[in-house]
């Protein structure tokens, strides 16, 4: 039996999970498989109902999970609250550090029936298939933070730290996935300005001499923004650190026309966290018209990462394809010509595929 940590979080995260959830149990179902589902309360609406982000009682389950699927927190309500209780310094970042996740993983892979959807020319992004690494627990989001009053008004400071540690197992991370795939390894830096992007450069140097059949390839961060849309083509694997990664991970997700679309994986510890790129979207929430896609396929990389069941990841997959082809489409991504579902019409869309 698989534990699950189900969070579905704010905004559109309550319509969204539970799409996840259904096309989970299509799959147990049809594999025989049980999955154990336990929801539990992060974000504003941990806030609302016990008055802290991230209560203990969620960690405690996260940590006796095998894996957590999260939808979205945070939305304006919670906005204006000291640091540490808004949802994302308060929840998301503790939550990762407490699971040591330290790899985010975000493939960004354009859809062939979606060419139409992003805002770049079909020649460009035709077949894109990109698997971008973000180091999640270091660098500037972690360092130290201080304000100090001036004579003029104030300074503000923020540390950007890396150890050789903290790169090496993100590099590795890189290379072992680089290995998997085309065995071309993008290591993103600015090392041209940053002592830290120094020893970033340096250390993923040192360690291509364990991995002699990935071709690796540094690039500074600016660059590597421009080259996003310039070719993206040039791409397979590409490992950052935290900010850098945090940037060019929503870039790449425009290449593939919606941020609806793009799931992610957080791996490291012994409990992984499975969670789509996006936000909470209060400008839809509640309207059903949030597209599922993002954390249906999230749930497929839990699949794959977490439970070692790839077949069964490359079905939901596969069924998500279908949908697309067949022509259903949520607003995000929708044109004229194709089916409009809302969020759980698509949801069984995905589910029907599996479950045929
Ligand atoms: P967002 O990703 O929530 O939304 C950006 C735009 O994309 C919006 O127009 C939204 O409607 C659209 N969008 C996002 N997901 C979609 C989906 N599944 N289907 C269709 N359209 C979708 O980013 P934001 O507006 O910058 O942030 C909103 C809130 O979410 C903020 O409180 C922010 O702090 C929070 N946030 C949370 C996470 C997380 O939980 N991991 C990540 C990013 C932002």
């Amino acid at each position: 039996m698989f534990k699950i940590a189900v969070l579905p979080g704010d905004g559109i995260g309550a319509e969204i999970v539970p799409e996840a959830v259904k096309v989970l149990e299509v799959v147990g179902k049809k594999f025989g498989h049980s999955f154990d589902f336990t929801e539990g309360l992060i974000g504003g609406a941990a806030i609302d109902a016990v008055g802290v982000p991230l209560p203990e009682d969620t960690l405690k389950l996260c940590k006796s999970s095998h894996a957590v699927l999260l939808g979205a927190i945070g939305g304006p309500k919670w906005d204006t609250l000291p640091v540490h209780l808004r949802p994302e310094a308060g929840a998301l970042l503790p939550l990762r550090k407490a699971l040591g996740l330290y790899a985010n993983l975000r493939p960004a892979t354009l859809y062939n029936s979606l060419l139409e959807a992003s805002t770049l020319k079909k020649e460009v992004i035709e077949g894109i298939d990109i698997m971008v690494i973000r180091e999640l627990t270091g660098g500037l989001y972690f360092g130290e933070k201080k304000r100090e009053k001036t004579p003029e008004g104030q300074i503000a400071v923020d540390t950007l730290v890396y150890s050789t540690e903290e790169i090496k197992r993100i590099a590795r991370l890189g290379f072992e996935i680089a290995m998997k795939r085309k065995k071309v390894l993008h290591s993103v830096d600015k090392a041209n300005v940053l002592e830290s992007s120094r020893l970033w450069r340096e250390t993923v140097t040192e360690m291509s001499a364990e991995f002699p059949e990935v071709e690796l390839i540094h690039m500074y961060v600016d660059n590597c923004a421009m080259q996003l849309v310039r070719w993206p083509k040039q791409f397979d694997v590409i490992v950052t650190e935290n900010m850098f990664g945090d940037i060019l991970t929503d870039q790449a997700s425009m290449l593939t026309g919606s941020i609806g679309m793009l799931p992610s994986a957080s791996l490291g510890g012994q409990v992984g966290l499975y969670e789509p790129s996006h936000g909470s979207a209060p400008d839809i929430a509640g309207q059903k018209k949030a597209n599922p896609l993002a954390t249906i396929l999230s749930a497929a990389m839990m699949l794959r990462y977490a439970f070692d069941l790839s077949k069964e990841a490359q079905i939901i997959e596969d069924a998500v394809v279908k949908v697309l082809e067949l022509g259903f489409r949520t607003p995000d991504i929708m044109k004229e010509g194709f089916k409009l579902v809302n969020t759980e019409e698509m949801g069984d869309r995905v589910a029907e595929q599996i479950g045929a």
